[in-house]
């Protein structure tokens, strides 16, 4: 079975590799309409905001490829991969473009996308790490801010100025206009990084209530689960030998010749020899000693691909789904075989049982008749002296 966040991780990667091209694709946009190609050269704009962000966020979408499907990683690993690789290229995005604020929104998407896993532990690990990822963001705009030449356009100065004399202020000389609009972007920034820091933070409370949830639904299903296998235990399984019932033996035999397809049906039907002495003789406890034994050998002999049933006190079956008569006679041979050479302390010679095999034919047959066809083929190996397996 495939692990449970398998799918998961596939679908991340392919929005991931999605998300890097159409960043990509948007650099080319904004470069075009929005930088001016007049003011910046392209081969400058190129290095900071293409070639960089896409080698790297290409390395991370390769890396994270590589990892969830390399067979002796574990899936928890996997995860983490996952989870970093996405803060990484939030990282690389929102550095590329330091001047949006809005792009601090940016960390929001992996803190909420990783209670996918449902790790409280990697949510945490995640919104940690998008924390830093702001930090980081508040140093590389310091440095920036601080060594980036500020180009005044002309008329935007004259403007300011303007401006200034009208609401009633001094006339302003050139250093202070540019101090001013230093305070006010510095300030503007902190203001940012303490919404992202905020809105982070957020976003990990709400995601923590998600996962809170999804949790309690998990718990709630598994207990469901946990209730229905008891009930299913109570319905259709036999108490005291665990083997399916008589209810089940029917409708597990209807449901398999009414689904027949090419694959071999066969039924094998089993009752005890002369079983009423053994219980006059040895006691009822004892004769229930043997019913379990056999249902022990039975259960060892069938696999799990075969369905065991008591349908009477001391009558059992087998239907083997994919078993062609001959490979069924076999085992249930082996199984006589293992039961009368069963050792009883109260009892010295050997314990039998007579039994009826018979291949479910190809013309449409339903469960009575091929009961019925079965359970002629037991009577004929008690006729024939029991302790045998009789074939159709
Ligand atoms: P035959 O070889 O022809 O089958 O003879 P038999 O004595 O086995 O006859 P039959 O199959 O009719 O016997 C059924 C007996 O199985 C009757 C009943 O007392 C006994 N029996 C049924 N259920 C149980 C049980 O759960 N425990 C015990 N100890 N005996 C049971
Ligand atoms: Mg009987
Ligand atoms: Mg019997």
């Amino acid at each position: 079975m495939e692990e449970k966040f398998a799918s998961a991780r596939k679908q991340f990667l392919m929005v991931l590799a999605l998300s890097t091209l159409i960043v990509a694709l948007t650099e080319v946009a904004l470069y075009i309409y929005v930088q001016k190609p007049s003011k910046v050269s392209w081969q400058d704009y190129c290095v900071g905001n293409f070639y960089v962000p896409l080698a790297i966020n290409l390395s991370v979408v390769v890396a994270i490829g590589i990892i969830i499907n390399s067979p002796n990683i574990k899936p928890i690993v996997m995860n983490y991969a996952c989870a970093i690789g996405f803060v990484i290229l939030c990282t690389v995005v929102v550095t590329a473009h330091n001047d949006y604020p809005v792009l601090l929104a940016v960390f929001v998407i992996p803190v909420l996308w990783s209670t996918v896993f449902e790790d409280k532990l990697l949510c945490s690990v995640t919104h940690l790490l998008c924390q830093i990822g702001i930090l980081q963001l508040t140093v590389t705009s310091s440095v920036l801010s601080s060594s980036r030449t500020i180009i005044v356009d002309a008329d935007d100065l004259a403007e300011k100025v303007t401006d200034g004399i009208k609401g009633g202020s001094k006339v302003f000389d050139g250093d202070v206009l540019l101090n001013m609009s230093d305070d006010t972007r510095i300030n503007t920034l902190w203001l940012n990084i303490i919404l992202g820091i905020l809105l982070v933070a957020l976003a990990r409370l709400f995601g923590h209530l998600m996962l809170v949830h999804l949790q309690k639904k998990d718990t709630m299903l598994q207990s469901h689960e946990k209730d229905n296998m008891a009930l299913e235990k109570q319905l259709l399984r036999d108490q005291m030998t665990g083997l399916y019932n008589h209810t089940a033996f029917y409708e597990f035999l209807d449901r398999c010749v009414k689904m027949k397809g090419d694959e071999p049906l066969t039924l094998a039907v089993v009752d005890i020899d002369d079983f009423k002495k053994v219980n006059d003789t040895y006691g009822h406890d004892n004769g229930d000693e043997v019913i379990l034994t056999l249902s022990k050998i039975m259960q060892d002999y069938c696999g799990s691909e075969n369905y065991v049933c008591r349908y009477g006190g001391e009558e059992f079956a087998v239907i083997f789904p994919n078993s062609r008569e001959k490979e069924a006679r076999q085992t249930m041979m082996n199984i006589l075989d293992a039961f009368r050479n069963t050792h009883y302390d109260w009892h010295s010679g050997s314990i039998t049982f007579s039994c009826g095999v018979f291949q479910c034919s190809p013309y449409r047959m339903n469960a009575e008749e091929f009961f019925q066809i079965t359970d002629k083929l037991l009577y004929k190996a008690k006729h024939n002296g029991k302790n045998q397996v009789c074939g159709g």
